[in-house]
């Protein structure tokens, strides 16, 4: 690039990348976050001061080596960039999408409260997106094969990360995944327009060129046991996410229009059914869309709803902004398309017409409390503030807990009051000899760094449990 600002130059204006405009953006399913440019990417590197104690580093999760990977993005070598995120973290061009820097990374930047942190997420998936696009990406070497196999329950980020480790580590890894499609919730619960499946795809195929197998459509717990995969493998690890989705607990939540966030973002973003009816699956919206609940889950729903075309959608929170789990930049984009929120409102009855129909939705006003077990301040009904909003489709988004297939099935687990699998907390060791597990099946839903960082440590623990077996 010309013109190249010296590094470090940390007083430039932080970038915070190009974006679709608003108005377009809610009526298309297209990437919102449209990226770096090259000298975008090298502007924003020259900003990095490259401290010596990589406060940054060692707040992610996964320790990506951010100091010395932006130092090769401001050099321009793209492809020895992608290769040092490649050294701890296989999935790059996902995490710079999806992860939230704000709470790792970034936050611990040193420039943060002057200047801005260095964009890191940005740069991180810039550097993924453009070695992916230039042909520049090498999936890692593997160790010759040690003959053991691991087994992958759910394709998710937790099972993929297992998957990266071990393989490089010389084990044969497969992986069994219940759907048509890898990649957990990356695949059937974020939406393309945060994180294009063509990313996850080309992540995924990452580790089958390192010779993991890939199968999908298999159920573990109905199509085969956990006690039927322990006579092939030599471990097993549990990654089968948190896809059990919680109830309001309202009278009316049988009513037609009335949606889990999962069978809503199953619909649009696995089976395609915005495009319907070239692809299989209906929707059914209606002219008036409210959504329930408070974090990623919600924004994602209330912003596939947009998209579909309804005269308005009405986002439905008992908290305040303040308290919203979801990302704060989502909850920004959110605001932007257009969705309307309703802070400190929670609803007590869902109504229906004759033919059994959604119509309205009586909701009650909240103040806050004193703090619950979360830390965050109860919210408490106001008396006598009872009222309605029109609906012709509800989306639930208020929480998830573990799908209980594997739990049922599976004798020796020890299973928490909340259907979480109980583990050693360092290594993901379950109850049961030779079998792990990690990510939202243990956590209840976390991140998708969280669920990376059980993989990894996880990987760890099983290679050193087969060496000694060795
Ligand atoms: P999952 O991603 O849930 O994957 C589990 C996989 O196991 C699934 O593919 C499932 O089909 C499969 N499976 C289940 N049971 C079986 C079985 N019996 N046999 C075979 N396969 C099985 N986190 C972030 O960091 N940033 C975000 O922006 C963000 N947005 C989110 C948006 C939504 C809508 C949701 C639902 C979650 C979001 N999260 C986000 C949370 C994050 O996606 C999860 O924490 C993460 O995906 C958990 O990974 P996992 O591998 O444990 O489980």
């Amino acid at each position: 690039m010309d013109n190249k600002p010296k590094k470090p130059t940390p007083s430039i204006k932080q970038n915070h990348g190009r974006h679709q405009d608003p108005v377009e953006r809610r009526k298309n399913f297209e990437e919102v976050a449209t990226g770096f440019t090259l000298e975008d990417a090298v502007t924003e590197a020259a900003r990095c001061l490259n401290c010596k104690n990589k406060p940054c580093e060692m707040a992610c999760p996964v320790n990506v080596k951010v100091p010395e990977f932006v130092d090769l993005v401001y050099k321009e070598d793209l492809g020895a960039a992608a290769s040092k995120i490649f050294e701890t973290s296989l999935f790059p061009a996902i995490c710079g999408r999806v992860c939230p820097q704000e709470k790792y990374c970034e936050n611990a930047c040193v420039l943060k409260e002057k200047f801005g942190p260095v964009s890191i997420g940005r740069l991180e998936r810039f550097t993924a997106d453009y070695a992916r696009k230039n042909g520049l990406i090498t999936p890692p070497a593997c160790a010759p094969d040690t003959g053991f196999k691991v087994a992958c329950i759910g394709s998710g980020p937790t099972s993929l990360a297992v998957a990266a480790e071990v393989r490089k580590l010389g084990h044969a890894v497969t992986v069994f995944e219940a759907l048509h499609e890898f990649g957990g919730v990356l695949s059937y619960g974020i939406p393309t327009f945060r994180l294009p499946r063509e990313v996850v795809r080309s992540e995924v195929e990452t580790l089958r060129k390192m010779g993991v197998r890939f199968l999908k459509n298999v159920m573990i717990g109905k199509s085969i046991t956990v006690e039927e995969l322990k006579k092939d493998f030599d471990v097993i690890y549990i990654g089968s996410g948190a896809g059990l989705p919680s109830p309001l607990n309202v009278p009316g939540e049988d009513l037609v229009g009335v949606y889990s966030s999962n069978e809503f973002l199953t619909r649009i973003n696995l089976m395609e059914a915005f495009k319907f009816p070239a692809t299989d699956t209906p929707f059914y919206i209606g002219k008036k869309v409210v959504v329930v609940g408070g974090g990623n889950t919600a924004m994602d729903s209330t912003r596939c709803a947009m998209r579909l075309g309804p005269e308005s959608v009405t986002l439905l929170y008992r908290r305040t902004r303040a308290e919203m789990p979801a990302r704060g930049e989502e909850v920004e984009n959110t605001m932007e398309e257009g969705v309307h929120f309703e802070f400190l409102t929670a609803p007590v009855a869902l109504e229906g017409d004759e033919k059994g129909r959604l119509k309205r939705v009586k909701c009650v006003r909240m103040e806050l409390g004193e703090p619950d077990a979360s830390g965050r301040r109860k919210p408490v009904e106001k008396k006598g503030s009872e009222f309605y909003i029109e609906a012709d489709s509800l989306v639930v988004a208020v929480g998830q807990s573990p799908n209980p297939v594997i739990q049922q099935t599976t004798s020796g687990l020890s299973v928490n009051k909340w259907g979480c699998i109980a583990v050693d907390e360092t290594t993901g060791k379950t109850a049961l000899d030779g079998v792990y597990a990690g990510g939202d099946v243990v956590r209840g839903g976390a991140t998708v760094l969280l669920a990376m960082k059980d993989g990894k440590a996880a990987a760890q623990a099983i290679h050193a449990r087969l060496m000694a077996k060795k």
